[in-house]
């Protein structure tokens, strides 16, 4: 059965797209950790990081280089953070999370927004990835 990260990237399941290349695709977090919060994921179902081949490993990190670029640009932060978890979604994403203090970087406290506010902020870094 296929993940919900692949039915994202098929588009059998909205998302708030932000990037997407031939073995790539980014989308805004639905329960975000801060706001810009976005999901870089292979499009290759694999569960683990750790089980990608290392080129893979290292296309994934150089896609999300270019979306945190892009996070960096737009949203107003101290810094991007990156994490990988994989404790809900057995599909390999990379968390940017636009960080104020480390209160966003530890999954326990979620922004809510509306869908309106999640569309504009998906524009917004989608305009910054070069
Ligand atoms: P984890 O697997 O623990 O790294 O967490 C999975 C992340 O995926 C969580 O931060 C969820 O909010 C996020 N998530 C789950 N379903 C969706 C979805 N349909 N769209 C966007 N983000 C999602």
């Amino acid at each position: 059965m296929p993940t919900i990260f692949t039915k994202i990237i098929n588009g059998e399941i909205p998302s708030y797209k932000i990037a997407e290349d031939k073995d790539h695709f980014a989308f805004l977090d639905i329960n975000p950790n801060a706001a810009g919060h976005t999901l870089c994921v292979p499009k290759r179902e694999v569960d683990k990081i750790w089980d990608l081949s290392e080129e893979e490993y290292l296309r994934l990190m150089a896609f999300s280089r270019k979306v945190a670029l892009a996070i960096e640009a737009s949203v107003p932060c101290e810094r991007v953070g990156i994490s990988v978890i994989g404790l809900e979604v057995p599909h390999v994403h990379v968390h940017l999370i636009p960080l104020q203090s480390m209160k966003n970087a530890t999954f326990q406290h979620k922004e809510k927004l509306t869908p309106e506010e999640f569309q504009k902020i998906a524009e917004t870094i989608s305009g910054q990835v070069k």
